[in-house]
């Protein structure tokens, strides 16, 4: 890759940023299709958001990833927001188009088509989420497009996860069952086709934590982690153990930042080629 006068520049805003695998990512993207782009990421206190966001589009920037804790935070500086991020509540990509600042969400298609690639449909099913932050948003936004019939949304408040479901009330199909629980209130054997870790324990600095014992589930059950590294999580370990499908968060990452890089540059790598350019950093 060389970086000249007329280089694009795309980035990622977060805090912290420096166990993303985005830069890999994109700038692999790039470097296939031959397109004079390099992709940064920048570590941003929340107290600098605004005035880096003003600095990107004065400065000519492409796009911008946007990720934790800034994806909600981020939405006010914006001049445009699409449906879907304003469904989800939260913008994980900024295209900046001359003055025109617009945020979309691309998590939601990441997990949809994660799935897909697993022969795995929402369709018809009956779907726990565990955890109601900014990631599950995008999990339940894929449960009502995709018609699950019944979506169960766990936190560790129940005054939270009944919240949560509220939110999300207008735009469900009137034939959608939802449930608000809590971790003490999941039943044993309660018949989830899909279950998904949208929490971080698993992950650095929760190594080894189960958010919830996969034993509740039948084997028939699917259980799906959103963290990508460890590659698979105590979760993911335990419920392949008893025979179950697991499906940890990479094809979500993939999924997404293909999705970020189509609407920056109008065409995208396939996530073939994303998995064997991380897979040769050491990235699987
Ligand atoms: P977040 O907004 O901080 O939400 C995480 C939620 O997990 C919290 O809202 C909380 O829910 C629950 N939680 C936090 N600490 C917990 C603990 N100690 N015990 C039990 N529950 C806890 O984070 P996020 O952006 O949604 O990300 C969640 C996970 O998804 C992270 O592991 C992240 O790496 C992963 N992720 C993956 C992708 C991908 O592309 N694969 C994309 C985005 C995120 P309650 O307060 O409701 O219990």
């Amino acid at each position: 890759m060389t970086v000249n006068a007329s280089t694009k520049s795309l980035c990622l805003l977060g805090h912290p940023v420096s166990h993303s695998f985005s830069p890999a990512i994109h700038n692999a993207i790039s470097e296939s299709l031959n397109l004079n782009n390099v992709y940064v990421a920048y570590d941003v206190e929340p107290k600098d958001l605004q005035v880096a966001v003003k600095g990107l589009g004065a400065l000519g920037f492409k796009g911008a990833n946007v990720t934790v804790p800034h994806k909600t935070e981020v939405m006010p500086y914006l001049t445009e927001i699409s449906k879907e991020a304003k469904i989800i509540g939260a913008v994980n990509t900024i295209s900046f188009d001359n003055n025109r600042l617009i945020g979309y969400n691309t998590d939601c298609i990441g997990f949809e088509k994660m799935l897909i690639d697993e022969d795995v449909s929402l369709r018809n099913k009956k779907v726990l989420i565990l955890g109601a932050g900014g990631a599950a948003r995008a999990v339940v936004a894929a449960c009502i497009t995709n018609e699950s019939a019944e979506i169960h949304v766990c936190s560790r408040d129940i005054m939270k996860s009944q919240t949560y479901i509220n939110a999300f009330d207008k735009y469900a199909t009137a034939k959608q069952l939802w449930k608000a629980l809590t971790y003490s209130l999941i039943e044993i054997n309660a018949g989830y086709d899909i279950v998904v870790n949208c929490t971080p324990l698993g992950m650095h600095p929760h190594e080894g934590k189960l958010p919830i014992d996969p034993q509740m589930f039948s084997n028939g059950t699917v259980l799906v982690d959103l963290i990508y590294n460890p590659q698979k999580t105590e979760f993911l370990l335990q419920g392949e153990r008893l025979g179950m499908k697991v499906i940890n968060g990479l094809g979500m990452l993939i999924h997404q930042a293909l999705e970020a890089y189509r609407i920056w540059n109008g065409n995208t790598e396939s996530a073939e080629f994303v998995r064997k350019a991380l897979s040769e950093q050491g990235i699987k």
